[in-house]
């Protein structure tokens, strides 16, 4: 006879609605505090998240809780353009890696020995706020209630879009890890950002992670409207490698790829009293660079904090600062009206800033004094007329 499947209860503390970066993120930084060890936990995931489907990579100059899964870190971080190039030694910070199925496997170990989080595949079809008990969710497996839900279900922009008054890009890209067969690549350096190739009126870079001398995963990378067909990122990434790097032959070992919505649409930090936002959903990529992990982890800490002080998430949900989202709006609204001025603003923050200084500022805690320093180190005409759209509520158009 086949054991029937334990029952999962009907109510919980917290739901976790999606059980990617964000959701699970939470879920662990939740096991890991003992303030909240008496709380029941229910993340609601539909895919069994047994594969490696993304990459995560981000600078950091903290510990963070899965330092314990990179599975890469570097040293050195090159950014190349036509009229500037430098590797750069990171002193402060180190640049890290972790692979998706590292982290899906670490974290769903971590929870099964966790007597207070039960892990349940399935899909939420409603999640509505109730009065007096807080939230209720629906699924096919049941209805599951709890006091606070946290919600990681991907942002559904498309209906939502109000182009006329803000900015709507991708990061989109394609990425090969392969191998070739003679030295092809520097172990210790990352190349963030090579502009060499064409723009086509658009921000187009490779970017590459170094896994060893014959070893790389390599993308193809763009900041505009629209993705391209597949054949062309792969022919660009052909290109970089036999002309610029003089690879002959080379096996496709993995192929990763991805659209994250970069755009200053404001994504809410809670849908109600009770139901409180994650992840993209929740704004976590930063708009004007798609980078989100570490975002993750730093807003996964904050509730954590704030429900093990309280009893109740922060009422200051992320944390962000107006100042970041202003500079975040103008770099989109040069981007999408004039996507090839992209190249140049990064060529001129690496030439006249040091490395730790753009990597705090795109972390968001620079100081003013800081900002001003950025600021005065870009050509100010393109940011000028971004603040005049900004002012009259019109995002800028090609
Ligand atoms: C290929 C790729 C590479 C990336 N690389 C980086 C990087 O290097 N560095 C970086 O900082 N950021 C990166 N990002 C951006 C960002 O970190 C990731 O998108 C991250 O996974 C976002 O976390 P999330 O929890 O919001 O979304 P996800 O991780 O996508 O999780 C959302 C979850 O919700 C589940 N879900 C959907 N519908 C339902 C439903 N109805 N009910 C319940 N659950 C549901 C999904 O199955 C999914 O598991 C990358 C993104 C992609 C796509």
């Amino acid at each position: 006879m086949v054991p029937e499947k334990p029952v999962p209860p009907t109510e919980y503390d917290y739901l976790i609605v999606g059980g990617g970066a964000a959701g699970l993120s939470l879920a662990y930084h939740i096991s890991q505090e003992p303030a909240l060890a008496s709380k029941r936990v229910l993340v609601l995931e539909p895919e069994a998240k047994t594969q490696n489907d993304r990459t995560w990579s981000f600078w950091a100059d903290e510990p963070l809780l899965f330092d314990g899964i990179v599975a890469h870190e570097w040293e050195q971080l090159a950014f190349r353009s036509p009229q500037f190039e430098r590797v750069f030694s990171l002193r402060r910070h180190r640049y890290k890696m972790i692979r998706g199925l590292d982290f899906y496997q670490f974290v769903h170990a971590a929870l099964a020995r966790s007597p207070q989080v039960t892990c349940l595949q399935a899909s939420v079809t409603d999640l509505a706020e109730v009065e007096g008990v807080g939230v209720r969710s629906t699924t096919a497996a049941g209805e599951f209630t709890a006091r606070y839900a946290f919600d990681s279900r991907p942002p559904e922009l498309n209906e939502a879009r109000q182009p006329r008054k803000h900015r709507y890009l991708l990061q989109h890209f394609v990425g090969w890890e392969v191998e070739t067969d003679e030295d092809a690549f520097d172990p210790a350096t990352v190349e963030f950002m090579d502009f060499r190739g064409a723009q086509h009126h658009e921000a187009r870079f490779i970017y590459v992670l170094p896994f060893s001398r014959r070893k790389a995963l390599v993308e193809y990378t763009l900041f505009s409207a629209e993705v391209l067909p597949k054949a062309e990122y792969e022919a660009e990434i052909r290109r970089y490698l036999h002309e610029q790097l003089g690879v002959g032959t080379f096996r496709i070992e993995a192929e990763e790829v991805g659209a994250i919505p970069m755009t200053d649409h404001p994504l809410a930090a809670r849908a109600g009293n009770h139901i409180i936002n994650l992840g993209t959903r929740a704004g976590r990529a930063k708009p004007s660079t798609g980078y989100a992990f570490k975002r993750i982890q730093a807003h996964s800490a904050r509730l954590v904090a704030g429900l093990a002080a309280t009893g109740h998430p922060p009422q200051d949900l992320t944390g962000d600062q107006w100042q970041f989202h202003l500079f975040d709006t103008l770099l989109l609204d040069i981007m999408q009206r004039q996507g090839e001025r992209t190249r140049d603003i990064f060529t001129e923050l690496f030439q006249r800033n040091p490395v730790e200084r753009i990597f705090d500022f795109l972390d968001e805690r620079t100081s003013w004094k800081e900002n001003f320093q950025i600021m005065n180190s870009v050509t100010p005409w393109p940011f000028l007329r971004s603040i005049g759209h900004v002012v009259r509520g019109r995002p800028g158009a090609r």
